[in-house]
């Protein structure tokens, strides 16, 4: 199905809990988020009947994410029956894989296609200090799982923050130098940790990718279904590494995604409060062709774009941070 602004929305990215076994500085504030109650959550049978409703709406591809999903008990059982349903071609996760490495077997057996791990330091003592306590080593050994369990190719977002750690960006495009990875730089947006973001914080995707390209030259690279990130290789590598302005929002003109809070809201825009309660009507009987009127809706109500910029320090107050979102 197409939005009124002719982008054909075939994406739905679904956050399975809002909870986390890690407190990124840039996500959550150290005592964490009130989480929200079990039975506000939606369940598995819920969620897997709204992607069979939404799967004939033109939902081909599905992200789970949180908070962290591998932190939900038997995310297994939900990653098969979303697999097994009609229409949906591309399933994929993101974590932040400090549990990567006890479930990439298990997630790749019950047919997940590939996983985006979050991670943005190499450095055992930095890691620990941007995730609150952190194993950075449990994270790399999770990597090395899952590209082991055929969950390729790997995707590792970075997300540099000026003074944390952004001397380390030229560390992680080389990584593309000598592993199969898709290394991704994504821009500090100004959600969640209200404290901590500013205008001089934030590094702009141009800026990162000047560091990247004083490694060498870079040649675009298409790669089918990239969303709003654009890639690029160098020469004989055998990664890409990825730009994504979330923040400049050059994106909005080609975004054809949805979320699925954990709450049960459909949110048309990450940037936009607009929120459409699916949960409600599920727990009251709606039928699945009312359901399916719901998903049209929140199509439809998609808004051209956002309106975020990374002058605007008073905007991202209004918003939820991404592990109540689902990012
Ligand atoms: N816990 C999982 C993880 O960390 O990958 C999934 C949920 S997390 C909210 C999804 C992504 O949101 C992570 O890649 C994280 O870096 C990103 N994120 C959270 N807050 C952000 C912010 N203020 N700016 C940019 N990215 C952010
Ligand atoms: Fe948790 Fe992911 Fe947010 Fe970090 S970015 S606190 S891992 S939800």
């Amino acid at each position: 199905m197409h939005d009124p602004y002719g982008r054909k929305i075939d994406y739905l990215r679904i956050s399975v809990t809002d909870r986390c076994n890690l407190r990124c500085f840039y996500c959550m504030p150290s005592e964490g988020v009130q989480p929200l109650r079990h039975k506000d959550t939606l369940t598995y049978e819920e969620i897997i009947r709204i992607v069979r409703i939404a799967a004939p709406v033109g939902i081909r591809k599905v992200r789970i994410t949180g908070g962290e999903p591998l932190a939900r008990k038997n995310i297994s059982f939900l990653i098969k029956s979303v697999k097994a349903i009609n229409g949906i071609e591309n399933l994929s996760l993101t974590t932040n894989g400090v549990l990567l490495e006890k479930y990439a077997d298990e997630l790749a057996a019950a047919g997940l296609d590939r996983v985006n791990v979050s991670l943005d330091s190499f450095n055992p003592e930095r890691y620990s200090e941007i995730t609150r306590g952190g194993s950075l080593d449990a994270v790399l050994r999770g990597i090395d799982r899952a590209e082991k369990a055929g969950l390729k190719p790997v995707r590792i977002n970075m997300v540099p923050v000026r003074g944390f750690n952004d001397r380390e960006i030229e560390d992680f495009a080389r990584i593309t130098l000598v592993k199969p990875y898709q290394v991704r730089f994504i821009e500090f947006m100004p959600i969640g940790a209200r404290d901590l973001w500013s205008k001089e914080k934030y590094i702009p995707v141009n800026e990162i990718k000047s560091v990247v390209e004083k490694i060498g030259g870079l040649t675009p690279v298409k790669i089918r279904k990239s969303g709003p990130a654009r890639y690029f290789r160098f020469d004989n590598a055998p990664g890409v590494v990825g730009f994504i302005n979330a923040v400049t929002h050059q994106f909005c003109g080609e975004c054809n995604r949805l979320r699925l809070t954990s709450d049960g809201k459909l949110r048309p825009c990450l940037f936009s409060e607009t929120e459409i309660d699916l949960k409600t009507p599920l727990r009251n009987g709606a039928s699945d062709q009312e359901i399916k009127r719901i998903i049209n809706l929140a199509i439809e109500v998609k808004p051209e774009g956002h309106s975020i910029g990374c002058s605007d320090e008073s905007s991202f107050i209004k918003l939820k941070p991404m592990s109540k979102i689902g990012g």
